[in-house]
């Protein structure tokens, strides 16, 4: 089988509504945007798509400068071998993450669909559901964030993490106030969307092992593993490390070898190298009895939290209040295994009908 094209179709995003916000000092939610699905045919009739919500003239652009000529007449079974081909174009090119993944994606939807599979079942089938761990946006104040984790636990979730201002004493108190609101079993996880340097973060991580928070997540940029070496002397609250850093795999080792992957790592396909580098990450992590906590909310992690065993929740995104539950999560804070054959692209967007099928 050999690739014959590769397509980048330009699809509107609406924002989302109600915007919202993060911490202090960052963006809050996107307007209306301009994502790609990337789409890979081959000369038996096989496709294979991936969809990259955000940026869609970068990933265009590199499709028709880069990739294109790269990919046609390549065997698309070969993802290894491509997946190696995509990090040497990368050291002259530093493509973003997002864009060196998404054709791992693709071609682990084009090989599923062409065996009949969800991509799950050809990674190596775990589980048919998790749980799915509520992760809230930031919210006004403390009362609003404890009314929003009410809704939550009132919707099925069985897990919170916070996102919060980015002020250690102010998230401290907010930290404080939710572990007293829903008692001491409630599994509870906060993350620092890299807000803090050294010092502010063992402060916070000395209240959130105090709290008995099930994972301190991200509280600085992850360039230093040295600085997160310190951080996990000083505290004792699990870190979830290495989910924006550059270098996917390579660098989640040197996190784990550091010693400073306490509570484990994060993994994804979106920001770790597609579904083969957030599957190499998970191996690695279970080598180490570490978790890989799946990133974020997107229809390729449904399929990565049934394939990996050392994860424990998806990440489900909460936005508004009134808090409204994700449409994959069930009444029992469940996800499911996705049913369909590949991956399945994000439905009620406006696609060319060129992908309606891929949907
Ligand atoms: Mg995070």
């Amino acid at each position: 089988m050999r690739i014959t094209h590769l397509e980048c179709h330009l699809v509107t995003v609406p924002g989302p509504n109600p915007p919202f916000v993060w911490r202090d000092g960052l963006p809050g939610s996107w307007p209306d945007g301009e994502g790609a699905v990337l789409r890979i045919c081959t000369d038996e009739g096989h496709e294979g798509v991936a969809f990259s919500p955000r940026k869609g003239m970068i990933v265009r652009d590199i499709v028709d400068r880069l990739l294109r000529p790269e990919l046609i007449g390549a065997d698309p079974l070969q993802r290894e071998w491509l997946w190696h081909r995509a990090w040497e174009l990368d050291r002259v090119e530093e493509m973003p993450i997002y864009v060196l993944g998404l054709v791992d994606i693709a071609l682990w939807d084009l090989a599923a669909k062409a065996v009949g599979l969800p991509v799950w079942q050809l990674l190596g089938g775990y589980r048919t559901s998790i749980p799915a761990q509520a992760s809230t946006v930031t919210f006004g104040s403390v009362e609003e964030f404890l009314d929003v984790a009410d809704q939550c636990i009132a919707l099925g979730y069985t897990s919170i993490k916070l996102h919060a201002w980015g002020d250690w004493r102010r998230d401290a108190k907010l930290c404080v106030a939710l572990r007293e609101h829903v008692g001491d079993d409630f599994p509870l996880a906060y993350d620092g969307s890299a807000g803090f340097d050294l010092p502010d973060a063992i402060r916070l991580g000395q209240v959130l092992s105090d709290a008995d928070y099930l994972w301190y997540e991200e509280p600085m940029r992850e360039f230093s593993v040295t600085a997160y070496q310190w951080l996990a002397a000083k505290v004792g609250v699990p870190l979830l490390v290495g989910e924006t850093s550059d270098g996917a795999h390579m660098n989640t080792a040197d996190f784990i070898a550091s010693g400073a992957a306490t509570g484990g790592v994060r993994t994804s396909a979106e920001l770790r190298g597609g579904f083969t580098g957030a599957m190499r990450i998970a191996h690695l992590a279970d080598a180490f009895r570490l978790r890989a906590e799946v990133h974020g909310p997107i229809i390729p992690h449904q399929h990565l939290c049934m394939a990996i065993p050392n994860n424990t929740y998806y990440e489900s995104l909460i936005t508004s209040n009134p808090v409204r539950r994700e449409p994959c999560v069930d009444e029992n804070g469940l996800v499911h295994a996705p049913t369909a054959p590949g991956v399945g692209l994000p439905p009620d967007l406006d696609y060319p009908a060129a992908l309606s099928r891929h949907v």
